[in-house]
């Protein structure tokens, strides 16, 4: 067993993005038709619109999957545009109204704890358990995922899954995986009780002796020179041109914040290929990969600076390097690459950029409880949300012959504020049914309906207009933009498909991230016709009478 050394990646941190070592350890071909390891990568806020901006200047993992199917308007199709919405859908085939993964936290007033709010990978039956500290779990999952059910034909398929995140590493594992990784406390973790490859404490040295080492600044290249420019945010910080310098550090937040976070997570996927021996056997294998590094410098930086242009081109050289590991051992592999959501640049570089609609949130949902409380007499908590739109629920503290009420007070309330586009009540919204219309044609309604799990979801649902950035105070570096709307920059993402010998075929038109499920599964001969499910299978094979989909 070999494994990229400590010095190798931390050669590749100074001298960023330099080839993984490639240790020669190559096996014998697989004499198969069918790919025997599925690799699918999920890219944490790579929206279609950034995609299309940067894949001229492409030249690694990116530029090979261009050459395979191509699908640049693929749509998350569902209302909240979350990383564990997104995730769920991915690799289930089904939009978060079958998946229950309605959100990245809801609202349960039935849990038997007094914090009602419920975290989409916890165990909330767990006693101490709460929405910000908690037990990693697939339990809120409600549907099978890709790995569960190539397990269901064949036990001997191995399903692992790592990524920057729990919540993206669960969903697109499913309740059956061998292996789940994520970063915890102290580097990669998984859960209790579980057996940890060597992978695992080898990568977990290789990140505690990354965040000793003196590192230099991360070069910017040619081509995100355009990107580099300041812009204020606040009363005295810029974004625009950080360009990761940092010095020593310990913070795990620092390096999830850089593509060194992603460097690592798929130095850890391609170590637990060899170690494991994914695609070397007589069944398929499934590697599902979450990259959240894009996500995490969107979030602190925005999309339009020279931070995220670095990371795409990092990402682009990584992914190159990743796939000619999976070469060099001779693997027969299928890729599926796309995104959880897509994802607003910041209100102040937009308006500096052509987009003077863009604003933050104003001033009013602060005092909802206040002014609720007010006209009816309750006590606050009177209503619960998870931020100023999407679910809201009405506390379990109000009197059931008081709710109906509130609810009709509520709504009245918040359609008043300026940038609310509008309120869904629950009725209205469950009369609907899930549409089957191309996603790029869906109403709001449509996006919403497709979101909303009777159990789970709120009591009325809020949208936000478009360009609003909901977070009222910015913060610089860490928390200036953000996704999570209805609208079509955090709907859209990219999907690509590519297996050595793919003929390079492109489809402008809408599909949706569902249909990723049953297009895999028909790549790799899995049945799942007896599943129900909302995506469809995409024939990616071109010629005339050519198709994958069964
Ligand atoms: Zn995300």
């Amino acid at each position: 067993m070999k494994f990229v050394r400590i010095a190798t990646l931390v050669t590749a941190l100074t001298l960023p993005f330099a080839a993984f070592a490639q240790n020669g350890e190559s096996t014998a071909a697989t004499e198969s038709s069918s790919p025997r390891l599925v690799v699918a990568i999920s890219i944490d806020q790579l929206s279609a619109d950034l995609f299309a901006q940067h894949r001229q200047n492409f030249s690694g993992g990116f530029a090979r999957l261009l050459e395979g199917a191509v699908f640049p308007s693929g749509y998350q199709a569902h209302s909240a545009t979350e990383t564990c919405p997104g995730h769920s859908t991915i690799l289930t085939g089904s939009h978060p109204a079958r998946t229950g993964i309605i959100a990245n936290r809801w609202f349960d007033m039935s849990v038997e704890r007094d914090d009602v709010r419920v975290y989409c990978s916890e165990d909330s039956s767990v006693e101490g358990s709460s929405s910000s500290d908690y037990t990693v779990s697939t339990g809120n999952l409600l549907v099978p995922t890709l790995g569960d059910l190539m397990q269901r034909v064949d036990e001997a398929s191995r399903v692992v899954s790592v990524a920057g995140k729990d919540r993206s590493a669960v969903m697109l594992g499913g309740a059956q995986a061998d292996h789940v990784f994520w970063p915890g406390d102290a580097g990669f973790t998984t859960f209790e009780g579980r057996e940890t490859p060597e992978a695992l404490t080898r990568i977990n040295e290789a990140a505690m002796q990354a965040a000793v080492s003196n590192r230099v600044p991360l070069p910017v290249p040619q081509q995100c020179t355009a990107y580099n420019r300041a812009i204020p945010v606040g009363e005295e910080a810029t974004v625009g041109t950080h360009v990761f310098s940092r010095g020593p550090t310990t913070s795990g937040r620092d390096i999830l914040t850089s593509p060194e976070g992603d460097l690592l997570t798929l130095v850890l996927a391609a170590n637990l290929v060899s170690e494991l021996e994914l695609g070397q056997q007589d069944t398929t294998d499934l590697l599902a990969i979450g990259l959240a590094s894009t996500d995490y410098i969107g979030h602190a930086y925005g999309t339009e600076g020279v931070e995220m242009c670095v990371q795409l081109m990092a990402l682009d050289a990584m992914l190159g390097d990743f796939f000619a590991r999976l070469d060099a051992r001779n693997i027969n592999y299928v890729v599926m690459l796309t995104a959880d959501h897509g994802g607003l640049d910041l209100p102040e570089r937009q308006v500096e950029q052509a987009a003077p609609r863009a604003a933050r949130l104003l001033p009013g949902f602060e005092t909802l409880d206040a002014r609720l409380a007010a006209e009816t007499g309750l006590e606050a908590p009177i209503l619960r949300a998870d931020g100023p739109f999407g679910d809201f629920y009405v506390d379990r503290s109000v009197p059931e012959d008081r709710r109906a009420e509130v609810i009709d007070r509520a709504i009245a309330m918040i359609s008043a504020h300026p940038q609310v586009y509008r309120v869904y009540g629950r009725s209205e919204i469950l009369a609907q049914p899930i549409t089957t219309a191309p996603p790029e044609h869906w109403t709001v309604l449509d996006r919403v309906r497709a979101n909303f799990n009777a159990e789970r979801s709120g009591d009325f649902i809020v949208v936000l207009q478009p360009r609003v950035t909901p977070i009222p105070e910015a913060i610089p570096g860490a928390y200036v933009a953000t996704h999570g709307s209805v609208w079509d920059y955090d709907r859209r993402v990219p999907i690509l498909f590519w297996w050595p010998g793919a003929e390079h075929v492109e489809q402008p038109l809408g599909v949706m991230t569902v249909d990723i499920l049953p297009t895999l599964a028909s790549l790799i001969d899995l049945d799942i016709s007896d599943v129900t499910i909302d995506g469809r299978c995409l024939d990616v094979m071109p010629g005339v009478g050519e198709s994958n989909c069964p």
